[in-house]
């Protein structure tokens, strides 16, 4: 790579990791890339021709010396500031709430409507965007689609194509570069699927941080997906590969506690149960910094429910996001019913241990987002001194 001026002068500035001192490709590369931080969402992929995403990895491709840029300033691994955020979506500066704001939490599933295919836990994710791609609430949705194990972002506008998409991919996916292609391609009514850090990645891009005048927020529902982990795709392809034939996979699971298991089905009925010990070791290590369980960002959150594999977590966090529910629900696309009080306390400490361990592994690590995740543990109660 060749080093030009603008780079030298800029060598111990971008340390700092203060936005407004320098927030271009530079930047990104020596406090997210080289810091071993990202977790590929996808969100610096398609804005210019650097940025590519290569099974699995974000990799710069040639050096971009502008001072600013949209890949700095909607990474979500750089600090955000959550207050700002929180002000603009929610009208309120950020509490430090384990579930972040929300309306209510209940619990759904599919109903007749959306009839069956291979969902993750109750086909909520799935039902809710066919039922507003089939309306025209949304003029398209970002999801991930799989070829073997590898994540493939999709931009689709077909009610249909939900169902091609369905299940978890637990690797980390360059989702949000379909959404950078949906609105250079001028969709206006975008539904985007996500795990939190693509929710606050996007979150940052609907912020609009680098003001420009003629902005106009380009989503229509943005469901978050509750996520504690993201396996590194390289080294969990060879995981599987070692054990099974990929080619024969039809679904990934990893149901809640008790149990402790990574399940994968595969053609014919056969299933083979892996030890979450022997996963660990894959994941990502940006992951172990964030804060964020149950994407606090989004217009609505789902997640499996304890206890009950066929049914949902399903948190409402916007207006626009209990109306399209509640819609979904009188039209016969979706079943919501109340969320047991057990389950809504277990759900509140893992999210609120999720964020004590980001703030723990910061604190060792003296990363820079160790002040503002401390500031968001402090309001918590989260851990004390
Ligand atoms: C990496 C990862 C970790 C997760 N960890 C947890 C957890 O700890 N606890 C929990 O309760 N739930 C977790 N989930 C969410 C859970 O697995 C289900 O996605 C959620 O409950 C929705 O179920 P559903 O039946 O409505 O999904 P479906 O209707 O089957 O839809 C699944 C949707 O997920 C999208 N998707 C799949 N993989 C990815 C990906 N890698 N990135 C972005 N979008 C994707 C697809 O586009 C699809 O729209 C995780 C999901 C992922 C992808
Ligand atoms: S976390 Fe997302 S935006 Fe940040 S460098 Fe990685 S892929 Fe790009
Ligand atoms: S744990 Fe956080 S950083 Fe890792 S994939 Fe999930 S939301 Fe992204």
């Amino acid at each position: 790579m060749v080093e030009t001026a603008t780079d030298r002068k800029l060598e111990g500035t971008v340390k700092t990791g203060d936005r407004n001192q320098f927030r271009g490709q530079k930047g990104l590369q020596d406090l997210v890339l080289d810091a071993n931080l990202c977790t590929g969402c996808g969100a610096c992929i398609g804005l210019c021709p650097y940025f590519r995403s290569y099974r699995g990895k974000t990799v710069a491709l040639f050096p971009c010396t502008l001072m600013t840029g949209r890949c700095f300033d909607f990474c979500p691994k750089v600090e955000v500031d959550l207050d700002n955020l929180s002000e603009k979506f929610f009208g309120r500066s950020y509490d430090g709430n384990p579930l972040g704001s929300y309306q209510t939490v209940m619990i759904s599933r599919a109903d007749e409507k959306v009839g069956s295919a291979a969902f993750q836990a109750g086909g909520t994710v799935s039902a809710i965007i066919y039922f507003a791609l089939k309306k025209g609430y949304l003029d398209g949705a970002v999801l991930t689609d799989r070829d073997g194990l590898l994540p493939i972002p999709r931009f689709v506008t077909n009610p249909e194509d939900v169902f091609t998409c369905v299940s978890s991919k637990y690797s980390a996916a360059p989702t949000l570069s379909a959404l950078n292609q949906g609105i250079r391609d001028g969709f206006t009514q975008i539904g985007v699927v996500a795990t939190p850090c693509q929710v606050l990645s996007t979150a940052l891009m609907r912020s609009n941080p680098l003001d420009d005048k003629a902005f106009v927020d380009p989503t229509g529902l943005i469901i978050g997906l509750f996520c504690t982990w993201a396996l590194d795709f390289r080294p969990f392809e060879k995981f599987v590969s070692d054990r099974v034939d990929i080619k024969n996979i039809t679904k990934v699971d990893i149901p809640p506690p008790p149990s402790d298991m990574m399940e994968i089905y595969l053609r014919g009925g056969q299933k083979i149960e892996i030890p979450l010990e022997e996963i660990r070791p894959l994941v990502l290590e940006g992951c172990s910094y964030c804060a964020d369980m149950t994407a606090e960002f989004s217009d609505i959150s789902v997640g499996v429910l304890e206890g009950q594999p066929d049914m949902n977590t399903l948190i409402i966090r916007t207006e626009r996001g209990r109306k399209i529910v509640n819609e979904a629900q009188k039209e016969g696309y979706l079943v919501i019913s109340d969320m047991p009080a057990k389950n809504l306390e277990h759900l509140q400490s893992a999210a609120g241990n999720k964020k004590r361990r980001a703030v723990i592994k910061a604190k060792q690590e003296g990363i820079l987002s160790a002040k503002i995740l401390e500031k968001i543990t402090r309001r918590s109660h989260v851990i004390s001194d």
